[in-house]
């Protein structure tokens, strides 16, 4: 029996460490529904497409292939046959992707690819739609929050220790109207699916969070 575990939550909220930690212990597969959008907006981004113009986005997304490989264990995403798992975690692919993101079309595709994804193994899957809209019958459903202030240190931690330059208080606000355009958007919102349970994990460490969602199980 197949027993999906979904996670999803704000920017930030340290869902990808987790589900990372907690799939290798269950012997999962991690799927990252964020690189996705990501590797969409990438495409856009490399094509000059205006991201504030649905109707451009709608007729580009049509040359986007998008497809998942899993190399030792690692998740990469395939756009066009060319794997860009590094160009996907920029400050400017994270904004231009909750823009494209709200495009119907844009997510009707990769939701089909995520359910196939989900169909054939257990998978644990982290996103903003997954209890909700990707697979309404997950076996778990967990709903990570954090402050605005931690979220935003994680991420410059993140991108301090990849010896990426950032702003801690520009990182702030971007998480912040990022976790603003997600929440609102007409398509699949980010929000609580009545059944998840909600851990906000401002004031526990990485390993226990991974327990505390794996007792749960
Ligand atoms: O999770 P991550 O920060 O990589 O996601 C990037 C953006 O992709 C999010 O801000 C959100 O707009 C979009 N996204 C989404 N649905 C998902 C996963 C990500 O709309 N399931």
């Amino acid at each position: 029996m197949i027993k999906n575990i979904a996670l999803d939550g704000p920017a930030g909220a340290g869902k990808s460490t987790i589900a990372k930690l907690i799939a290798k212990k269950l012997n999962y597969i991690y799927v990252d529904t964020g690189a996705m959008y990501r590797a969409m907006a990438l495409f856009m981004l490399r094509r000059g497409v205006d991201i504030n113009d649905e109707k451009a986005i709608i007729d580009a997304a049509k040359e986007a292939e998008i497809e998942i490989r899993y190399e030792d264990g690692v998740q990469c995403v395939i756009l066009n046959g060319e794997n860009v798992n590094d160009y996907i975690r920029t400050e400017e692919v994270s904004n231009a992707a909750s823009k494209t993101s709200v495009v119907r079309e844009v997510r009707e595709r990769l939701v089909a690819l995520q359910q196939s994804l989900a169909a054939k193994e257990n998978v644990v899957m982290d996103g903003r739609d997954i209890g909700t809209k990707v697979l309404p019958d997950a076996y778990l459903k967990v709903f990570m929050t954090a402050s605005a202030d931690v979220r935003a240190k994680r991420r410059y931690d993140e991108n301090i220790s990849k010896g990426m330059e950032c702003d801690l208080e520009q990182i702030k606000q971007e998480i912040i109207e990022r976790d603003n355009r997600d929440t609102t958007r007409k398509e699949s919102p980010l929000v609580k699916a009545w059944d998840a349970v909600e851990l906000d994990t401002s004031e526990m460490s990485i390993e226990q969070v991974v327990e505390k969602i794996i007792s749960m199980m």
